[in-house]
């Protein structure tokens, strides 16, 4: 089947990245070659890496990758999207697919061709499943044009706009993220626009009138997401190696957002209005927008849906169940762990890791936590710091 927008193959037409050759790919880290791995916002798929934006809390820092400025490919895009159709966790119509969201830009001038020949590939497979493409690079009308002739797929763009202005932690102007939230905005027809606020940290981007100009840009997109950063401790070492100022003296395993910053931030929208709904959750932004329930299941954790509208409430009350314990245990020991327990918040399981722990989350629409890594209350499944209680359960 013949996509109707031909241009696409125009587009990519003598234009492909070149492909590292063997040796190079073997210098990479173990975690850049495996070019799928399950996250919780679904299947995530890196068949390129490389990024020139410089931004200091990359998470490349985490791959040894940062130094690699230019975008190379570690393979084409037809064998990278049948190695993502042929997953074992992959299922059609279910799994939510991230593309290029871990070692460059999808929009990048010689990355952005691949980003649209692989959504087109998905999509004349005919497959529902929500497609995240997240960028801070430049989106054009001639981009959005493209973007709205997928037919199939339920693609959602999420701008990346965090407004810090120093820019040895982030070389690339906020405008040109602001602009393309307001380009993507304005052309979206088929396709959704999240504003991706993040990352808010003390003492860099959260002034009032920061958070003006955040809640200002709510009003470009169909929802907003606000969180903080993943500052471990590869990203708290280039802090301190390169002079930055140092947010925080730890670096947790997941992301941080201070209890008094989202405050401030949730005061802050009710003092100057919002244009989007805001959500702490990326899943739940995602599936608001295209007006489905949130398939992370996060209607279990209640606390987390006291800001969202309330017909979204509805759409995941309606689709949230709890499963019976031997339908679940069987699931789970099927893929190598067991449930410990099924409470009103989540499935608890032992002896399966992340990826595994999703399927079964994405699956049941159910939050699917490890036993050994509990979530506190009330903290949104972020790091403890900042919150008034115990420290995190590593
Ligand atoms: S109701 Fe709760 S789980 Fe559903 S989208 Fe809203 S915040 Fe997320």
């Amino acid at each position: 089947m013949t996509h109707p927008l031909g241009d696409i193959e125009e587009l990519v037409a003598g234009r492909p990245l070149p492909i590292l050759s063997i040796p190079e790919q073997d210098a990479l880290r173990e975690e850049l070659r495996d070019v799928i791995e399950y996250r919780k916002s679904g299947l995530s798929l890196n068949w390129i890496v490389g990024c020139p934006l410089n931004c200091g809390y990359c998470v490349r820092h985490l791959f040894d990758n940062y130094e690699m400025k230019l975008p190379r490919a570690l393979m084409t895009d037809d064998e990278a999207a049948k190695l993502l159709l042929g997953h074992r966790y992959f299922q059609p119509h279910i799994t939510p697919i991230q593309l290029l969201n871990r070692a460059t830009d999808p929009m990048l001038p010689r990355v952005k061709p691949h980003t649209l020949n692989m959504l087109r590939l998905l999509d004349e497979q005919q497959l529902t499943n929500h497609v995240l493409v997240i960028t801070r690079w430049r989106i054009e009308p001639e981009d959005c044009a493209i973007l709205n002739s997928f037919t199939n797929i339920r693609v959602t763009v999420l701008v990346t706009n965090s407004g810090i202005d120093h820019p040895a932690i982030e070389p690339v102007d906020s405008n040109v993220a602001a602009k393309s939230l307001r380009t993507a905005f304005e052309h979206a027809k088929r396709y959704r626009v999240i504003h991706y606020w993040r990352p808010i940290v003390p003492g860099l981007n959260d002034s009032d009138d920061h958070l003006r100009r955040g809640l200002e840009l709510s009003h470009h997109a169909h929802a907003t997401v606000f969180t903080g950063l993943f500052y471990k401790a590869q990203i708290q070492a280039y802090f301190k190696d390169h002079g930055l100022p140092e947010p925080y003296d730890e670096g947790p395993r997941r992301k941080i957002l201070p209890e008094m910053l989202e405050g401030r931030i949730l005061t802050a929208a009710r003092a100057f209005g919002v244009g989007s709904p805001l959500f702490r959750k990326t899943s739940c932004a995602v599936t608001y927008a295209h007006g489905v329930a949130d398939y992370n299941g996060h209607f279990g954790i209640r606390e987390l849906c006291d800001i969202c509208p309330v017909a979204q409430l509805q759409r995941c009350e309606a689709a949230w169940h709890r499963r019976s314990e031997r339908d679940v245990d069987e699931f789970a020991r099927q893929l190598g762990g067991q449930l410990v327990e099924i409470n009103d918040r989540a499935i608890v399981v032992s002896g399966l890791p992340e990826p595994p722990r999703y399927l079964m989350q994405h699956s049941l629409g159910y939050q699917v936590h490890d036993v050994a890594r509990p979530h506190q209350l009330n903290h949104h499944g972020r790091a403890d710091l900042g919150w008034p209680t115990i420290k995190e359960t590593q």
